[in-house]
């Protein structure tokens, strides 16, 4: 048959079937994590261990200075001609809901936003990312919600995804399975009153893992693998080099925090310039899904070591011969997206466009996107 030249998918980012706002369900898959767990519950593993806001917590090094840097190797960043999709003739069966066109033969980044809400700058994070038609992921900590719930849903309604960064910011590797289970429970609590779901993604807060988090939270455990150290430096222009000298980004996520004007600032620069280096910016779970092509599970740590080293090579155009395997997909995940899939084919003005409604976007992630 036909050659494909690229597949896109385009995400109508409403929710699911509990409601028009609720977080996008995801699950995930995962592959480990230097977990060395030490003896009982204070075995902290990631590499990087989340500084954050509190600069007498004693964060070891940024992970900047824990990594040795890698040669910038020049990714194929089409920015030049990244073939429009937005062009197609889309039938927005929801007009409210943001479409994006995702190339999963183009490099991806996460930005993450942690610690919020904040009153005021979650919602200008929001601006900055509605301005670029682009999103980004927050982790929330539950007991600031009520600063501003509303922020919360627009981030969800713009195709945000949110996750949970405990119920209080305290640090769950140090905690007993009683008591981590009892935080995120109450944590959900909050997050269920103003998304009407609970998050399924974690940060923990540090970045402070032990055994029974990661086996047994029940949560999907997110870290990060480049620490901008925005809580320490709250500079700009530091914030922005960071990222700007790490080199290929590609399948990184970038850790900064929703609670600081000078982050706000540098993302401000950044988004724009990410997308011009040619990056989409996606959420967590759709790096996980299409770049690295696992499935979001429970009970999993995604961090430094897959972010870092494993990054798929890209999917090639063509990507394959064959229409869309796509389509068999099995839904894993009983909380559906809507999702557009959009097959492009070497024939100009022939395309072929499915749209799978009610199908879990994470269902598609092992299809070889
Ligand atoms: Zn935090």
């Amino acid at each position: 048959m036909k050659q494909l030249l690229s597949l896109f998918l385009v995400l109508s980012l409403t929710a699911c079937a509990a409601g028009p706002r609720t977080a996008r369900d995801r699950t995930v898959t995962a592959t480990e994590e230097h977990v060395t767990a030490q003896s009982g519950e204070a075995g902290i593993t990631d590499p990087v261990r989340e500084a954050e806001h509190d600069p007498a917590s004693k964060a070891p090094l940024g992970a900047a200075s824990l990594l040795p840097e890698e040669p910038v190797i020049p990714e194929d960043t089409p920015t030049a001609e990244a073939p429009s999709a937005p062009e197609e003739p889309s039938a927005p069966e929801d007009p409210a809901a943001p479409e994006r066109v995702l190339d999963p033969s183009r490099p991806m980044v996460a930005l993450t936003f942690d610690d919020g809400p904040h009153a005021e700058y979650t919602d200008q994070i929001l601006d900055i990312l509605e301005e670029n038609r682009t999103v980004a992921t927050f982790f929330e900590v539950a007991t600031n919600l009520h600063k501003d719930p509303d922020a919360v849903r627009r981030a969800v309604d713009m195709g945000c995804e949110i996750g949970s960064h405990s119920y209080r910011h305290a640090d769950l590797g140090k905690m007993s399975q009683e008591a981590i289970q009892a935080d995120l429970a109450a944590a959900d609590e909050l997050f269920t009153q103003v998304l009407g779901q609970a998050p399924t993604l974690l940060r923990p807060p540090y970045g402070s893992i032990n055994q029974a988090l990661k086996t047994s939270s029940g949560r999907a455990l997110v870290t990060w693998s480049i620490d901008t150290e925005d809580w320490l430096n709250r500079n700009t222009e530091k914030i922005v080099s960071s990222v700007q000298n790490f080199g290929n980004l590609d399948g990184q996520v970038i850790l900064l925090h929703s609670i600081y004007d000078t982050t706000v600032e540098a993302t401000r620069i950044l988004v724009p310039w990410l997308l011009e280096q040619g990056y989409q910016l996606v959420t967590v779970s759709e790096l996980l899904t299409l770049r690295f092509r696992q499935e979001v599970q429970t009970n999993h740590l995604y961090g430094y070591s897959l972010f870092r080293w494993q990054v798929p090579p890209l999917a090639e155009t063509p990507v394959t011969p064959e229409a869309p395997e796509v389509l068999s997909a099995e839904p894993v995940s009983k909380a559906p997206i809507k999702v557009k899939l959009v097959l492009r084919e070497t024939v100009p003005d022939e395309s072929v466009r499915t749209e799978l409604l009610g199908k879990d976007l994470l269902s598609l992630q092992a299809r070889r996107l």
